[in-house]
């Protein structure tokens, strides 16, 4: 087994362990990060009341640059760089409370300070050598400086190994020169710290090659120019800018995480960078909360408030256990980024999948919970919706993540299987893989994975748990023994486990978080929250039995079938008229 499967508890799950060492107790923010999340967003608070115009910037489709200037000044753009460069320093824990509250006070505000550090310098701060950092980070935590992330390319989207954009060594060797174009970059028209990745030739073993590298390039320059900000659906307010590099400068110095790792680089600021997102999308849920329970307690029908209704009940009971699921995991994510010795990679990708498709959700039930009202654009529904879309978009779309939650989490597995196949093709190199995976199994079904660390009025719902991880690192076992390396091209499969992969998690989280509520404030005073877990799980349960029971009883050639002969006709054929 590989030392990364070991420290993940998704990709430990997989292979039908549950590792309650990563996720007992639930974490607790520090009382420092405490006070100081709590100073942030007193500010914060009182700002947004006083600035922000949220109905006339969506209007307009823009805000004044002095917004973001102001942002600077309370701190709210250095708030994860170290304290020493002149930052706010806070854990990730801290910085997804304070982008979970900005989401909240205006989408595009929020956007606009997240695409500056959960991705724009975040190359910098995870990647970049004492010196690189020193040099820019006060910069970019004063507000001096404002990043931007340069990955997508016109004919480079999810595929973003694909890009075209190219830096070559100038004649002295001193500087790259970029050229190339990039598209839809946040903070793109405000931004004069660009992080860009750009193809760089590397020569391996005799051969030259083309990889992605990373470079911090400084801007205002002749040689970059940005297109007009795009008029958009949603988060109006924020700048999103094509920009052209065109013979752009680099000093050689600029270059980070060295020439050719730039792509591994650009995956670890997303994984790092989706819990801003992620944490945005649980404020959003919350407040559309907030505002559903107001109106089915106000508003009158058929002589009852509308809330009365089972109806209207369920959607509210609905929307809280599923923002209290995604709440569970987004902070448990912030925890394993936190401890800086876990490989984090696939929660943070169900974390971003599940609450902004949570928000989705909620948004949409706000909606009609307050009907006719909810459509009017008097009211800021509307604006929440279009707001909302583009979570599910950037960042990794969620089909991209979904494939990647279930081809990362199957890695594990599948170097197990090829391990044991080439241990009985070849028993004289070692019998090491078959005995370490027959006495996995043994022990998977004789002991079967425990949960032990939940407290004992979770235990049924623990018990869901522990059955769920055996049963699926079977399935994952069986459909790796059945698709070999052709895993990766059966998506419909990948689906199947990424979403039987999240409910796991949420669940996990969950028990994790109300037991710590339970030994804090005793089972009695938890009767919501325990409520809350249990509905969850057994929602959960179904849609995990009916997952496991499609993986081998599906209509997904009837489904591939339908949409290679939609291609082909290229429309909707059918017509009442006909
Ligand atoms: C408002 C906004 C802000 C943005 N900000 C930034 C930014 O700051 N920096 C930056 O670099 N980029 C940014 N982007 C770009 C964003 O990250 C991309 O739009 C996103 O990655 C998707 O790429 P695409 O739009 O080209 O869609 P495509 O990759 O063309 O995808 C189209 C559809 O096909 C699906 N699809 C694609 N490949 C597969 C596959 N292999 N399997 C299954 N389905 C697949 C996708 O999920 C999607 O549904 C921004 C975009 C927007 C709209």
């Amino acid at each position: 087994m590989s030392e990364t499967i070991e420290n993940s508890f998704m990709k430990s799950m997989f292979s039908g362990e549950i590792r309650e060492d990563l996720i007992f107790p639930y974490p607790k923010i520090p009382d420092d990060t405490k006070e100081t999340v709590k100073m942030i967003l007193d500010s914060l608070g009182k700002f947004a009341k006083d600035q922000f115009k949220s109905k006339e910037w969506d209007e307009k489709g823009e805000m004044p640059r002095e917004i973001v200037n102001h942002l600077a000044e309370i701190g709210l753009m250095g708030l994860a760089v170290p304290e020493e460069h002149g930052g706010i320093g806070l854990p990730q824990k801290g910085y997804a409370r304070v982008m979970q509250e900005l989401a909240v006070l205006d989408s595009s505000v929020g956007v606009t300070a997240g695409a500056h550090q959960s991705i724009g310098y975040k190359a910098l701060l995870l990647f970049g050598t004492e010196e690189q950092k020193k040099k820019y980070l006060p910069r970019l935590a004063s507000g001096e400086l404002i990043a931007c992330y340069c990955l997508t390319e016109p004919g480079s989207g999810s595929d973003a190994a694909s890009i075209k954009t190219e830096a070559t060594l100038s004649a002295d060797g001193k500087h790259y020169i970029i050229k190339g174009n990039k598209l839809w970059i946040t903070n793109g028209g405000i931004a004069n710290f660009f992080t860009v990745f750009a193809k760089t030739k590397v020569t391996e073993k005799g051969e030259v090659k083309e990889k992605v590298s990373c470079f911090m390039v400084e801007g205002p320059q002749a040689e970059i120019s940005v297109g007009a900000k795009e008029d958009k659906l949603g988060i109006r307010a924020s700048w999103t800018n094509a920009i052209h590099f065109d013979g752009a400068k680099v000093p050689i110095e600029n270059v980070l995480g060295g020439i050719g790792y730039g792509f591994k680089l650009a995956m670890g600021v997303l994984n790092h960078g989706r819990l801003g997102l992620a944490a945005g999308s649980v404020g959003g849920s919350k407040n559309c909360i907030k505002y559903s329970i107001q109106h089915a307690n106000e508003r009158v029908q058929f002589k009852k408030k509308i809330g009365e209704f089972g109806l209207i009940q369920e959607k509210i009971a609905r929307m809280t256990i599923n923002t209290y699921a995604a709440e569970s995991l987004v902070y448990m994510t912030t925890h394993l980024i936190d401890r800086k010795d876990v490989d984090y990679s696939v929660e943070s990708a169900i974390a971003k999948v599940f609450a902004t498709e949570v928000l989705w959700e909620c948004v949409d039930e706000n909606i009609q919970i307050w009907g006719g009202n909810g459509f009017m654009r008097e009211y800021p529904f509307e604006r929440w919706m279009r707001d909302a879309r583009i979570n599910r978009i950037f960042e990794g779309t969620n089909e991209i993540l979904r494939a990647f939650i279930a081809l990362s989490g199957m890695q594990g597995p599948g170097q197990a299987l090829a391990g044991l196949a080439d241990a009985i093709m070849h028993p004289l190199k070692g019998l090491g893989p078959v005995t370490d995976f027959v006495s996995k199994k043994i022990q998977q079904n004789v002991f079967g994975a425990s949960m032990n660390k939940a407290h004992p009025a979770l235990k049924k719902y623990a018990s869901f748990v522990e059955e769920y991880v055996v049963e699926f690192a079977s399935q994952v076992e069986t459909l790796l023994r059945r698709h070999g390396k052709q895993i990766h091209l059966k998506q419909f499969a990948q689906k199947r486990i990424a979403d039987i992969a999240i409910d796991l998690y949420a669940m996990s989280c969950m028990m994790s978080r109300i037991t710590a509520e339970i030994e804090s404030r005793g089972v009695e005073k938890c009767e919501l929250e325990i409520a809350i877990a249990e509905a969850f799980c057994m929602k959960a349960h179904r849609r995990i039995r009916s997952n496991f029971k499609a993986i081998d009883r599906n209509e997904d050639e009837h489904m591939k079938l339908i949409a290679n002969k939609m291609y082909e006709l290229g429309d909707y054929p059918w017509d009442f008229l006909n």
